[in-house]
C-alpha cells in the first residue's frame, strides 16, 4: 500500500498528527497493535491545561529532596530498585529545574502551552465532540493558608507575564459551587482559561473518527518492524494486508518511542513518571460537578463520564515494573474527607499509565536528526493531552514544508545529541 505518510502510535499525539497530516491533503496511515486512545490517553485527568505554562520541576531544597525521600507521600512514591538505572535521569531533570535553567524552559515552553485550546476547539467543533467538553477552568483548593497564599502570588505572576486568568475564590463560594464539599477549605484558586475532557479516550475515537471520515486508514501493526527503505527514501511497515510504503515516518509512541529510537540508533534520555486512576460513584445527592485539585496530597478528582475518577500524583519507576498503586490508597481517605459522597470503587483494580518525560520537561517535537522522512512527537509528560493538537500541526507543517505557526528550534532532539 502507498502512503504519503506513516504515524506510529494512536494516542493524542498520534491521531491529532495523522488527522493534521489527512486534513492538508496528504494520505496517512495511522498505526497502533490496539485501538486508538486506549493508553496513556485513556486513563488521564483530562485536563487542556493553557494555564501549564510550567512545567513540572524537579525538587531543589534539601529540606524538600529528604521529605519525598522518605516515600510515604502522596504526591510522588518511587521504586528503590529502579533508582540505579533511572538516577542519571533524574540527575539531569534536576539540573534543568535549577531556577537559572527552568527560567529558560517556561520561556521556550509558553508559545506551545499556548496554543492548547485554540488548537483543540477546531477539532472538537469538526469532530462533533462538544458533549465531551466542559469549559469552566479548573479548581486548586487550599487546606492551608500559607499554600494558598503562595499560591495566589504565582497567579498573579503568570497572569502578569503570560495573560494566564485566575479567579480568587473564597471557601463559601467554592461550597456553593460544589455542596458535596465536606469541609472547609482555606480558599481556591480558580484557573479560568483550561477546558476539560469528560471521557479523554472517547475524545481521541472522535478524532479518530473525523481522519478516517477524511479519507485517513488506520490499522493494527507493530509499530517496532518500521524499517528504512533501501534506497533510503521513504519508509516501510509491513502489516497483515502487506506492506506500507511512505516518504515520511512520525514516531508518536508515548512512553513506549524510546524502544524505537533507541532501535534506530538515537540514544534520547527519555524516561516515565507513572500514575494510577481509580473512579468512583457519583453521589445522587450534590454530584461532583467541577475538576479539583488537592493542593496538600495532589491528587485531582473529576467527573468523568464513568463516574469521578480520582487521578494520582508522579511515581518513578520503571516502565514495565509491576503495577504498586499505594497513591490510590493513600489519597483516597483524603478525597473521601474532602467528598464525603464518594461511592464505592467502579473499576475492579487501579489503572496505570505513564507519563512519557525528558529531562528538560519538553517534549521532542521535529526531524529525526540521523533520517530523512523521519519524524519525532514524543515526551509529552504531564500535557499530552493538552499539546495533542498543537503537535499535529506543528509535525503537520514541517511535513509540508509550510512555516510553522511557532519557532519548533527549542522542541528539537538535537538538544539531546
Ligand atoms: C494519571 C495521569 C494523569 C494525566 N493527566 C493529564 C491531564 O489532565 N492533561 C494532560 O494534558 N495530560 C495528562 N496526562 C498526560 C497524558 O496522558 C500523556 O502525556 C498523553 O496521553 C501521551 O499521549 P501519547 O499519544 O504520546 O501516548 P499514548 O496515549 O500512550 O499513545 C501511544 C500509543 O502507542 C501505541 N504503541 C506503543 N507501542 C506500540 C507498538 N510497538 N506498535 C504499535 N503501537 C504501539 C500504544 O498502543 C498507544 O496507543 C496524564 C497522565 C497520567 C498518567
Amino acid at each position: 500500500m502507498q502512503a504519503d505518510s506513516i504515524v506510529l502510535g494512536a494516542g493524542i499525539v498520534g491521531v491529532s498528527i495523522a488527522l493534521h497530516l489527512q486534513m492538508r491533503g496528504l494520505s496517512t496511515v495511522l498505526v497502533d497493535r490496539r485501538g486508538a486512545g486506549e493508553e496513556t490517553s485513556y486513563g488521564n485527568a483530562g485536563l487542556i491545561q493553557r494555564e501549564g505554562v510550567m512545567p513540572h520541576a524537579f525538587p531543589q531544597g534539601l529540606a524538600d529532596l529528604l521529605r519525598y525521600g522518605v516515600n510515604d507521600r502522596t504526591d510522588m512514591h518511587y521504586h528503590l530498585a529502579a533508582l540505579p538505572r533511572i538516577a542519571p535521569f533524574l540527575a539531569r531533570y534536576w539540573w534543568h529545574s535549577r531556577p537559572e535553567n527552568y527560567r529558560k524552559v517556561v520561556t521556550a515552553y509558553a508559545p506551545l502551552i499556548a496554543a492548547a485550546v485554540t488548537e483543540h476547539a477546531p477539532l472538537i467543533e469538526k469532530a462533533g465532540a462538544d458533549d465531551l467538553i466542559v469549559r469552566q477552568g479548573w479548581y486548586l483548593l487550599f487546606r492551608e493558608e500559607q499554600e494558598r497564599d503562595e499560591a495566589f502570588r504565582k497567579a498573579e505572576r503568570l497572569e502578569r507575564d503570560f495573560g494566564i486568568n485566575h479567579d480568587v475564590v473564597r471557601n463559601d463560594e467554592i461550597r456553593r459551587k460544589e455542596p458535596g464539599l465536606g469541609i472547609d477549605v482555606a480558599g481556591a484558586l480558580h484557573w479560568a482559561d483550561p477546558w476539560s475532557i469528560r471521557d479523554p479516550g472517547g475524545l481521541v475515537k472522535r478524532y479518530l473518527a473525523l481522519f478516517e471520515s477524511l479519507g485517513g486508514t488506520f490499522v493494527n501493526a507493530d509499530a517496532m518492524a518500521l524499517q528504512q527503505r533501501s534506497s533510503g527514501a521513504g519508509w516501510q511497515l509491513p502489516v497483515a494486508s502487506g506492506v506500507i510504503e511512505a516518504k515520511d515516518a512520525v514516531v508518536a509512541l508515548g512512553p513506549w518511542a524510546g524502544d524505537l529510537t533507541d532501535r534506530l540508533g538515537y540514544s534520547l534520555p527519555l524516561a516515565v513518571k507513572r500514575g494510577y486512576h481509580m473512579h468512583y460513584a457519583q453521589p445522587a445527592a450534590n454530584p461532583l460537578t467541577s475538576w479539583v485539585l488537592d493542593s496538600k496530597y495532589g491528587y485531582l478528582l473529576t467527573p468523568m463520564v464513568r463516574g469521578v475518577r480520582l487521578t494520582t500524583g508522579a511515581e518513578f519507576a520503571l516502565r514495565d515494573a509491576p503495577s504498586t498503586p499505594v497513591q490510590v490508597d493513600r489519597d483516597e481517605p483524603w478525597a473521601r474527607e474532602l467528598f464525603p459522597g464518594l461511592g464505592t470503587r467502579v473499576d475492579a483494580e487501579p489503572w496505570k499509565g505513564a507519563r512519557p518525560i525528558t529531562p528538560d520537561m519538553m517534549p521532542i517535537i521535529g526531524p529525526a536528526p540521523k533520517h530523512k522522512g523521519l519524524w519525532f512527537a514524543i515526551g509529552h509528560a504531564h500535557h499530552g493531552m493538552t499539546l495533542g493538537p498543537a503537535t499535529g500541526r506543528l509535525i503537520a507543517e514541517m511535513v509540508t514544508g509550510d512555516t510553522p505557526f511557532i519557532d519548533p528550534a527549542a522542541f528539537s532532539a538535537t538538544r539531546f545529541m
